[in-house]
């Protein structure tokens, strides 16, 4: 079985250091994964790892809606010189986020604009992070229009949020830590959803899948990104579907919506 994660944060120093991480994931059968930058501060790393990796991960590069209140200076014209490098690079993980605590609205939704802009102006593939924020995100959209594929990561939203968002080129990204018992309703909405739509993620290190969907256990409670078969195990369980099934669905699936037929290093040279 071949698998994709289709989001996490390999270059966050939590994980340590990335190669044993790497050598984990394809001994478990991920051949790929998005590594997906939060903060300016975080890009150089994220490149390093896509200059080192090119075969194992995709980049992407954007800042975090709880990043919002750091975003400054000329922010727009390095993201664009880091897609300029990376031609296969993604745009995120960007998005809208109402969580207490969070940076106003007023700071989060100009820099989300931007970075759905300069995704549909190079035709990268946005990742979006989205948290109770589901009207002002379907208005955002539609004020700015996205590129044709873009990714919900850790989709928890509803049903009725799915359909607006599905004729737009909108992926699900399931995560492990919605195989919890609490978090049932997410399942609910993915028995849902469009089989050609569905994604899998880690989020590694962070959204640890419960003990059960555990193969790769870390300190810390930290994720580790070859957790990916197991938690779609999980979802193959949940969706009544084969393993190898929801492997062969989900790579498919994350093939398309990153355009990622194969992945070669010298497509990674400027
Ligand atoms: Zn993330």
């Amino acid at each position: 079985m071949i698998w994709f994660d289709c989001h996490n944060h390999l270059q966050f120093s939590r994980l340590g250091d990335p190669a044993p991480l790497l050598a984990a994931m394809h001994g478990a059968g991920v051949e790929r994964c998005v590594v997906n930058a939060t903060c300016e501060a975080d890009w150089p790393a994220v490149a390093a790892l896509a200059r080192a990796y090119p075969e194992s991960l995709l980049p992407a590069f954007g800042i975090h809606p709880n990043h919002a209140h750091q975003a400054g200076g000329p922010w727009q014209e390095l993201l664009a010189g880091l897609l300029d490098e990376f031609p296969r690079a993604g745009v995120g993980e960007c998005g809208l986020d109402r969580r207490e605590g969070a940076p106003g609205m007023d700071l989060q939704v100009p820099l989300f604009l931007a970075q759905v802009r300069l995704a549909r102006d190079r035709c990268r593939t946005l990742t979006i992070h989205c948290v109770k924020a589901w009207g002002l995100l379907t208005a955002a959209l539609a004020e700015e229009p996205p590129p044709p594929r873009f990714v919900l990561h850790g989709f928890a939203g509803s049903v009725e949020t799915a359909r607006q968002l599905l004729p737009l080129g909108a992926y699900f990204s399931f995560s492990g830590e919605f195989l919890q018992a609490r978090r049932a309703a997410v399942l609910d909405v993915f028995r849902q959803l469009p089989p050609e739509r569905i994604l899998l993620e880690t989020d590694a290190p962070d959204r640890l899948p419960p003990p059960a969907w555990v193969s790769h256990p870390l300190p810390d409670s930290c994720n580790h990104p070859a957790n990916l078969p197991a938690i779609g195990h999980g979802l193959a369980d949940a969706l009544s579907m084969q393993v190898a099934d929801i492997a062969d669905l989900t790579t498919r699936n994350a093939r398309a919506c990153f355009g990622d037929a194969l992945v070669t290093p010298t497509l990674w040279k400027r």
